[in-house]
């Protein structure tokens, strides 16, 4: 397929050396990844393992792995502007098939020399490995303040006990970050701890299916009486929920840049089928109840992508991180919820045809419907938002 939009349409707002990154990646995705969609489609979001492999080879041949890890880690030491522009690129793919493209959690830069030696380098290299990131419980989802999960002290050092629930490549990865409370004189110290899947007591209890066809499941995992060494606290007893705040800010702005990268693919496919098919005797894009829905759609994804730059742009420039925190979930409101409803449109556009899984819309129907939940619900981002607007002001809010 052939794209409509062209970064040369922003003249002037990224200099020539990301504007030769963001080509990079779209000749990634359009060459290596998009190719792979149906085949992917087929088998549920899964990819033979040799075919992993090329991808994980084509991406850092391209130099797109570990796009915030700094070089001396294998990463690329991107702005959040430049992971932007990558990222929207990698949005525009089906199948989450750019959770292939070797990449980490940046909590594990917390780990000791031995664990980043152990755990990132070789992801980053290209070699393998996935990790996953545990907080969420059966009876703690939007508010992780109340996880029963608990580390005591033991002879090896620590003994995990708890139940994690939609641990994303808990499945497939070489290391699983688990959050638990140590309980120090009555007190709750949330802390991140490095577990490997296969230490005695670790069990996986089932992986259901869900909506969305991915290259991973999200198991349900138990840690009964887990053993693992002093060092497998990472970031220091009780930092936990600090570490993960710093993530959230980088993750929400992940998901709305994704939702930017479906909404274009979204516009793309559904104006280029709206302009070829006809019915009645002319095009239905030139009945207004086809093209006003596209120029709805066109108007989300450009206000959007507005909001999420400027996200990315205060980043780079160290903003106020309470600012930050509560900018980015309001992109990721916005965009999670705006790519839901060019999904649906899209699919509206195609007919008949937009109900077939081999077609980009049904597939992002069911693929973007998640965004709404994970990484916070759209309720939880309100709830920060709001809380933006009583603490910090209306002002510095909204501008
Ligand atoms: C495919 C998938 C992958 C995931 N991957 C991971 C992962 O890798 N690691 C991980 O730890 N977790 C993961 N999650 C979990 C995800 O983060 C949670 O599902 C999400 O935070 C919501 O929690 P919950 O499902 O328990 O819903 P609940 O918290 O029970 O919420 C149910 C409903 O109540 C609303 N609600 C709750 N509290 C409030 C409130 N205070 N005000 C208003 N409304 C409220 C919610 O918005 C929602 O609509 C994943 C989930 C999915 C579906």
């Amino acid at each position: 397929m052939t794209t409509s939009l062209s970064p040369a349409t922003t003249i002037d707002e990224f200099t020539p050396e990301q504007l030769e990154l963001q080509a990079r990646a779209r000749a990634f995705v359009e060459n290596v990844l998009m190719p792979l969609e149906q085949e992917a489609q087929k088998n549920d979001g899964r990819l033979p393992a040799e075919t992993v492999t090329r991808i994980r080879q084509e991406a850092v041949a391209a130099r797109l792995q570990g796009g915030r890890f700094a070089p001396q880690y294998g990463g690329q030491g991107w702005s959040m502007v430049e992971w932007f522009l990558v990222n929207e690129q990698f949005g525009r793919v089906t199948n989450g098939l750019h959770w292939h493209v070797p990449n980490a959690y940046n909590v594990l830069l917390q780990g000791t020399p031995d664990q980043i030696d152990r755990y990132l380098r070789p992801i980053l290299r290209g070699e393998g490995g996935d990790t996953a990131y545990a907080v969420t419980e059966e009876h703690s989802g939007s508010d992780p303040s109340t996880i029963a999960t608990t580390a005591r002290r033991s002879d090896a050092g620590w003994a995990i006990d708890g139940e994690k629930w939609f641990v994303t490549s808990g499945d497939v990865a070489n290391v699983i970050i688990v959050m638990g409370n140590v309980i120090e004189d009555g007190e709750k110290l949330p802390t991140l701890f490095l577990v490997e899947p296969d230490a005695p007591g670790v069990e996986f209890v089932e992986d259901p299916a869900y909506s969305h066809s991915f290259p991973h499941g999200h198991p349900t995992i138990r840690f009964t009486g887990v053993e693992v060494p002093e060092e497998a606290v990472i970031g220091g007893i009780g930092n936990g929920d600090d570490l993960q705040r710093a993530w959230f800010t980088e993750e929400r702005l992940g998901i709305a840049t994704h939702g930017l990268g479906a909404m274009w693919r979204l516009l793309d496919e559904a104006t280029a089928w709206a302009l070829e098919r006809e019915q009645g005797g002319s095009r239905i894009f030139d009945y207004q109840g086809v093209s006003f829905p596209l120029a709805d759609s066109a108007t989300d994804a450009a206000v959007g992508r507005l909001l999420a730059l400027q996200v990315a742009r205060m980043v780079d420039a160290e903003a106020d991180l309470k600012i930050v925190h509560a900018k980015a979930s309001m992109a990721k409101l916005f965009v999670s919820e705006a790519a839901h409803r060019c999904a649906d449109r899209a699919v509206q556009v195609f007919g008949g045809r937009g109900y077939m899984r081999s077609n980009v819309a049904e597939r992002f129907l069911r693929e973007l419907r998640v965004d709404r939940i994970w990484e916070g619900t759209s309720e939880i981002q309100r709830l920060i938002i709001a809380r933006a607007l009583e603490r910090r002001g209306v002002e510095r809010t909204i501008h």
